[in-house]
């Protein structure tokens, strides 16, 4: 099958893993991320999922069914994060709290939500026994759409941490990602779900709504597989140059202790907030 050649030459082509590491897959419910698990399991990878519940009423519980069906259909030890008793409360109610002490310029609800999640998987992770690296759903359309967003904001050095994989990045807690479906396009991910009668939910987050993302994708969603995929040439022409210029480097948050590029990190400095 196409796709599943795609994922297997990706992962040959850029050495994003081998069959001794073991990986967890950061699992949301949703289909690019059940794709992942269900190929790398497929194809005789060593794997184990992790799942955030962030409470967001039906939405979540429909992930976390969803996620649940997949493990056990799968044979994939889950681990599940719950986001009101690990952090005291749910996404909503941490995001609100961050934006309403920070009406300046409100941070939007994805870019909060995504920094948590970045934050929760690398401290998790190294909790999991053996785990050597986390893998995402990440695609071609979410990167094409990341690479021409920070290019559109004047700082194409932000796609520093793009790619198939996290590189150069010196620090001993953190843990590296790799992206298995970066140079699939979304739609052949929906169809092969869709196929394989995999256990997804298809309605995306209902807080996912005011995101400069989702400008973007209205305009990209049209361009043909071929234009994003020339997209992530440039990127992968520019990286090289990014990379060598790049502080790989690494503090630890003052606070948390958690990887961080300045003294605090991203997750600490917008719950500073709370
Ligand atoms: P998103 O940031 O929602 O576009 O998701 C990007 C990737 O992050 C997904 O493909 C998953 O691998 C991971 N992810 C998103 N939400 C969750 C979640 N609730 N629990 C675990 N992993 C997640
Ligand atoms: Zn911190």
């Amino acid at each position: 099958m196409e796709l599943e050649k795609q994922v297997e030459e990706t992962i040959r082509k850029y050495k994003l893993c081998n069959k001794k590491q073991k990986i967890l897959v950061a699992l949301s419910g949703g289909k690019d991320s059940t794709v992942v698990a269900y190929l790398l399991k497929k194809f005789g990878y060593n794997i184990e999922g992790i799942h955030i519940d962030l409470k967001i009423g039906k939405y979540s519980e429909e992930c976390l069914k969803k996620v649940k069906e997949l493990c056990e259909n799968n044979d994939i030890k889950l681990h599940l994060y719950d986001m009101k008793k690990e952090m005291g409360s749910g996404m909503c109610y941490i995001r609100t709290t961050i934006q309403s002490k920070n009406v300046k310029g409100r941070i939007k609800n994805c870019a909060i939500c995504g920094v948590i999640k970045k934050w929760i998987l690398n401290r998790y992770a190294r909790k999991v026994k053996g785990v050597d690296m986390i893998a995402t759903g990440h695609h071609l359309d979410d990167e094409s759409q990341t690479f021409l967003m920070n290019i559109l904001k004047g700082s194409p050095k932000l796609s520093a941490n793009s790619g198939a994989k996290t590189q150069n990045i010196k620090n001993k807690k953190f843990i590296s990602r790799i992206k298995p479906l970066y140079y699939v396009a979304e739609k052949d991910i929906r169809t092969y779900s869709k196929k394989m009668k995999l256990p997804v939910n298809y309605s995306g987050c209902p807080c996912a709504i005011d995101s400069y993302r989702i400008q973007i994708r209205k305009f990209m969603t049209e361009l043909p597989t071929k234009t994003k995929e020339n997209l992530i040439k440039n990127f992968e022409i520019m990286s090289d140059r990014i990379q060598k210029n790049k502080d790989t480097r690494m503090k630890y948050c003052e606070n948390c202790g958690e990887p961080a590029r300045k003294n605090i990190c991203k997750k600490c400095e917008l719950m500073d907030k709370c």
